[in-house]
C-alpha cells in the first residue's frame, strides 16, 4: 500500500499482495470503492505520525505485507503497524510525537458520546460530518449528517467538526468508516493544534468488554480495537493520542441515563434519519426506545409492529450483540408481554436481579484509564452509578462462555 496526502486529500494505491476485499479489526469484511477522499477542516502541517496513523485508519483492511507513506515515520510508529499488524511501514526517520494535554471527546451526538462527555464537562468536542465523495453517488440521502452536525454546534462546548467522505470507500457492506478509528482520521490531523493527548469515545460496556456491533460476542480483555494495550491502542498512544473510553465500564442504560440527566438532554440523537427528532421507525430506534423504557420503567411506546423486517433483529435466537440490552428490557418494561418482544421472552430467563450488574459500572475499565483523566472518572461512576461487586464482575468476564 502507498499512501499520498495532499493537504487533506488521502490517495492510496494498491501493491500487487493487497486486497480489494479486506477485514476491518472486528473481522467484518468491507469491499474498497475507490481510492481517494478528503478531511475538511484539518492542517496540513501536522506531524507525520499522525498522518500516517489517519491514512491507517482507512487503508489498514485492504493492506497486506507492506504500507509506504509519503513522508517519513517515527521508528515507534513503525513499530506498532509491525507488531499490531505484521506489516512493514516506512520510510523511518521521524522522531516521535510527544502527548499533549487535552482530552477531547469525539462526539456522535448519540447517547453513549453524550454519557463520555458529561463526565468531562470542559472538553472540547471533535464531531465528524459525513459529506458526499466527489466521485461516487449518495445513495443514501436519509442519513442526516447536517442535522448533526448542527446539533453538535449549538452544545455550548468547543466543538470542531471535521467534514469528510473518507466512509465512500468502503462499496460494501455500505458506505461506513473501514475501521471503526476512521472516525477519528481528522481528530489525529488537529492533535497538534488543540495539543491532544487523548481522545475520547463512547465506547460502553457491550463494545468493549462483551464483543458486542459486529464483533464477537463473549469476553473481550484483549478487544483489538478499544483495549489499551490492544494493536489500536498501542498504535494511537504511538502518536501521543491515548483512546479513552469514559463509558466503557457501564452498559447502554447507564449511559442512556446519563445522557438524559445532563444538560445535554436537549442534543441528544442516535437516529440519523429524520430532521427533528429520531424516526421512531427503524430498528435503531427500536432498540433505544426499549433501553429507554427500561430506565424509565414505563410501557415501551413504539408504532413499529412485529411484522416489521427490522423488528426480526432483535427477536433472533441468542448470541447476537446488544443481547444484554434485550435482556435488561425484558425484564423491567412493564408489560413487555403485551409487545412484539413477547417472543423474546422464551430465550432469556431475565430479572431484575439477573440483569443488575448492568446498572453497575466495571472497575476494570476505569483503571485503563491514563492517569490524566482517570480520577475523574472514578469520581463520577462513584457519584452517579456505583460500582459492580465481584459477582457482578463475573457476569461481564463469563459473558458467552
Ligand atoms: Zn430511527
Amino acid at each position: 500500500m502507498r499512501v499520498t496526502w495532499t493537504g487533506g486529500e488521502l490517495t492510496f494505491r494498491l501493491d500487487p499482495e493487497d486486497e480489494i476485499t479486506g477485514k476491518a479489526s472486528d473481522e467484518h469484511p468491507v469491499k474498497l470503492a475507490t481510492n481517494s477522499c478528503s478531511i475538511g477542516g484539518v492542517p496540513d502541517d501536522a506531524h507525520p505520525d499522525l498522518f500516517a496513523v489517519a491514512a491507517w485508519t482507512v487503508v489498514a483492511p485492504w493492506t497486506r505485507g507492506r504500507v509506504s507513506f509519503d513522508r517519513a515515520v517515527s521508528a515507534e510508529v513503525a513499530a506498532a503497524l509491525h507488531d499490531g499488524w505484521g506489516v512493514e511501514a516506512g520510510p523511518v526517520g521521524a522522531e516521535a510525537r510527544q502527548a499533549g494535554r487535552t482530552l477531547a471527546i469525539s462526539y456522535s451526538g448519540g447517547a453513549d458520546s453524550v454519557a463520555a462527555a458529561t463526565i468531562y464537562p470542559e472538553a472540547p468536542f471533535l464531531h465528524f460530518q459525513r459529506v458526499p465523495h466527489r466521485r461516487i453517488p449518495n445513495r443514501w440521502p436519509h442519513y442526516r449528517s447536517d442535522v448533526l452536525a448542527k446539533l453538535a454546534a449549538t452544545t455550548g462546548r468547543q466543538v470542531t467538526t471535521v467534514t469528510s467522505d473518507l466512509e465512500y470507500t468502503l462499496a460494501e457492506p455500505r458506505p461506513g468508516y473501514p475501521e471503526h478509528h476512521a472516525v477519528a482520521a481528522g481528530a489525529l490531523l488537529l492533535a497538534d493544534r488543540l495539543d491532544l493527548g487523548g481522545l475520547g469515545f463512547g465506547y460502553e460496556l457491550g463494545s468493549r468488554w462483551l464483543g458486542g456491533g459486529r464483533y464477537l460476542h463473549r469476553y473481550t480483555a484483549d478487544n483489538p480495537m478499544w483495549a489499551p494495550h490492544g494493536k489500536w491502542g498501542r498504535l494511537f498512544a504511538a502518536v501521543g493520542v491515548h483512546l479513552v473510553l469514559p463509558v466503557g465500564g457501564v452498559s447502554e442504560a447507564i449511559t442512556m441515563r446519563v445522557a438524559l440527566d445532563s444538560e445535554l438532554r436537549g442534543h441528544v440523537r442516535w437516529c440519523l434519519r429524520g430532521t427533528d427528532g429520531p424516526c421512531r421507525t427503524c430498528g435503531k430506534c427500536l432498540y433505544k426506545e426499549l433501553i429507554q423504557a427500561a430506565v424509565e420503567r414505563r410501557p415501551l411506546d413504539t408504532p413499529i409492529t412485529a411484522d416489521r423486517p427490522i423488528a426480526r433483529k432483535w427477536l433472533r435466537k441468542p448470541p447476537y450483540g446488544g443481547q444484554e440490552m434485550i435482556e435488561y428490557g425484558l425484564a423491567r418494561v412493564p408489560g413487555i408481554e403485551k409487545t412484539l418482544f413477547a417472543p423474546a421472552l422464551d430465550y432469556f430467563e431475565a430479572t431484575e436481579e439477573s440483569t443488575s450488574w448492568l446498572d453497575h459500572c466495571y472497575p476494570p475499565a476505569i483503571d485503563e484509564i491514563p492517569a490524566p483523566w482517570r480520577d475523574q472518572a472514578a469520581a463520577f461512576m462513584t457519584a452517579e452509578v456505583g460500582f459492580m461487586t465481584e459477582a457482578e464482575a463475573r457476569r461481564v468476564e463469563t459473558w458467552g462462555s
